[in-house]
């Protein structure tokens, strides 16, 4: 007998067909001789759809009232999937985040979850219920509602499988798991089945948008198997978990772009003690955040030095007058933006102990003729700018370069 926390996406609960679909298969999983807890996201479009109507009455509305308001939707499917087990003849009830317990703290729209209280989850499912609990909320310690940022059912239900110590914890989705690469962009991108919560971490990071980057982090810190799979058929999908041997034998687990960045030179910049704290403070006052950044390496010849750095497309308009200001200020000759960049990422573990993979990946690009203008690296990442244009060709190439085309289920 297990105790197995299934979490439902929003197209996964999309339609009243699909919840009748997810009822059958928690009632199938629970017949199987396990207790089950399932998370449930709003319907596909709802929490957009809420948040615009709060939009369209108020230009800037207050934030407790749009948790009030998100959270709405996960309420719906909670009551309509429990409904959905009753009709198909099994038991279930619903709890929403201040039922269960869920405390948060106060930061409505992106609030951390403090503690759960597993003692409701348990009763119910002691009775024989199902536990169907509204994804995406939880309480404050003021007993307001509040949201845990978009895409938050997945940390609900990694931190609820952490609480209740769940055997596993599956999140259905509409992919089939987590793959090489977009297979949009990269035909030849294959289902991962198996990553370490660090590659999957970095890979979140960088844009894959299968899990929420704080679920992953949860999981990682409570060692929580995660098994991301499809609600539409029964193959088994992608398993995130921790490292092992086998794992670490991968050099490259994935490859993964990025456009949401925009890239700033800021040309001759007086060369002295406290040039770029003084540059990147002036930003971090503002709350921009910055990613990559790189400094020309100065030789003494001159007094001037350049530094080059990207931050979000969306951060710029609000970024840029404080970037003039602060650039002329110490003694910027020229300050240039670009906004036609993509960042390319390869991930992963085996770079830790395999030398050159950077360096694989340069002539992987130079191959094709594409000028690398930022790199990045961390232990298990190397991350190139390059133009816009050039995205889905280097994704392929770097997909291909590093043999992620290749069948390697059989090691
Ligand atoms: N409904 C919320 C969202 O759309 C949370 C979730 O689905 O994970 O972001
Ligand atoms: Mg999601």
């Amino acid at each position: 007998m297990a105790l197995v926390v299934q979490k439902f996406g929003g197209t996964s609960v999309g339609s009243v067909e699909r919840i009748r679909n997810v009822a059958k298969r928690a009632i199938a999983t629970q017949k199987e001789g396990n207790d089950v807890v399932v998370i449930v996201s709003a319907m596909s479009g709802e929490t957009n759809r809420l948040l615009k109507l709060a939009h369209e009455v108020i230009a800037i509305p207050e934030a407790r009232e749009m948790d009030v308001i998100a959270a709405t939707g996960e309420q719906v499917t909670s009551a309509l999937l429990s409904l959905a087990i009753h009709a198909e003849g099994g038991q279930a009830r619903s709890l929403l985040g201040h039922q269960v317990k869920i405390l948060t703290d106060g930061a409505f729209s992106k609030a951390r979850i403090k503690t759960i209280e597993g003692s409701k989850i348990f009763s119910t499912v002691k009775k024989g219920q199902i536990a169907v609990v509204a994804g995406f909320q939880g309480v404050d310690e003021h007993g307001d509602i509040t949201t845990l940022g978009r895409g938050g059912s997945d940390t609900t239900a990694v931190a609820v499988a952490a609480a209740i110590g769940a055997d596993a914890c599956e999140i259905y989705t509409d992919v089939d798991g987590v793959y090489t690469t977009d297979p949009n962009v990269c035909p030849s991108a294959r289902k991962i089945s198996k990553i370490s919560y660090e590659e999957m971490l970095e890979l979140a990071s960088l844009g894959a948008k299968v899990l929420q980057i704080r679920s992953v982090e949860i999981a990682m810190k409570y060692g929580v198997p995660v098994h991301v799979r499809s609600s539409f058929n029964d193959s088994p999908g992608t398993w995130v978990t921790g490292e092992d041997k086998s794992l670490e034998d991968v050099v490259v687990a994935g490859v993964a772009y990025d456009k949401s960045e925009a890239r700033v030179n800021v040309i001759g910049l007086h060369d002295k003690p406290g040039v770029v704290a003084d540059l990147f403070s002036s930003l971090a006052e503002k709350n921009v955040s910055v990613d990559m950044i790189i400094q020309n390496a100065t030789t003494g010849a001159s007094d001037r030095a350049d530094v080059t750095f990207t931050l979000a497309t969306t951060d710029l308009v609000r970024a840029k007058p404080f970037i003039e200001e602060v650039g002329k200020r110490l003694g910027a000759q020229e300050i240039r933006y670009d906004q036609d960049v993509v960042k390319v990422s390869i991930v992963g573990l085996g770079m830790r102990s395999h030398a050159g993979i950077a360096a694989r990946m340069f002539r992987i690009l130079a191959a094709e003729n594409i000028n690398i203008q930022a790199i990045s690296t961390s232990e298990i990442k190397v991350s190139c700018l390059v133009h816009e244009k050039y995205t889905e060709l280097a994704v392929r190439a770097l997909h291909d370069g590093f043999g992620l085309s290749e069948d390697k289920s059989a090691k």
